[in-house]
């Protein structure tokens, strides 16, 4: 399957979560099964090549894609949470979103010292989710080496504002 191809099963929602938003709607393409298969395995192709030794995703959609990869290559995975959800003391970032902050945490614990780890997500927008992520990593002390995300929104720069911080990106699709 293209990229092209997996960019029709993407729903569009127009006015959700708010009016004006075109939410991008990835069920639709994990709903089908050949859709799904090929983009696990072309996020996998970009994780692989980035020679990452862990994998990282992001609650809640990160871990659809990130554990699928993760179960496709033999390498572990761990999940970034929402705040109160890890039960040891975890790592926190807060973080700006359009209206308030939102917080991710992790377990510091779940890395070897180091080692270069893959950040996995369905989609970003303004960067602010995966550059909590890559802040998270690096206060672990271990090396963001790679953001591979299904979508990209190139018009909210998150993937721009990625690379800024040193942290290389890619996407399967964009829609402008
Ligand atoms: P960012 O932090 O880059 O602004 O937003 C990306 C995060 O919000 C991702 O974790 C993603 O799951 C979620 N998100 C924002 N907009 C959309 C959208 O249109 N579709 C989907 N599937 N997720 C979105």
């Amino acid at each position: 399957m293209t990229p092209d191809r997996l960019k029709e099963l993407v729903r569009t929602v127009p006015d959700f979560p708010a009016r004006g938003v075109q939410f991008r709607d990835i069920t639709t393409l994990i709903n089908h099964g050949e859709g799904f298969a090929a983009t696990v395995a072309m996020l996998s192709d970009t994780v692989e090549g980035s020679k990452a030794a862990r994998i990282v995703g992001m609650e809640a959609r990160g871990f659809i894609f990130g554990a699928a990869v993760a179960a496709r290559l033999s390498l572990p995975f761990v999940p970034i949470r929402k705040p109160g959800k890890l039960p040891i003391d975890a790592l926190g970032v807060d973080y700006a979103l359009e209206y308030g902050t939102d917080r991710l945490e992790l377990d510091p614990g779940a890395f070897e010292e180091g080692e270069r780890v893959a950040i996995v997500d369905d989609l970003i927008a303004t960067g602010g989710t995966a550059l909590a992520a890559a802040q998270l990593l690096r206060q672990a002390e271990v090396e963001p080496v790679c953001a591979a995300f299904v979508i990209d929104l190139p018009d909210l720069g998150g993937a721009a504002r990625l690379r800024e911080a040193d942290v290389p990106v890619s996407a399967i699709m964009s829609f402008p």
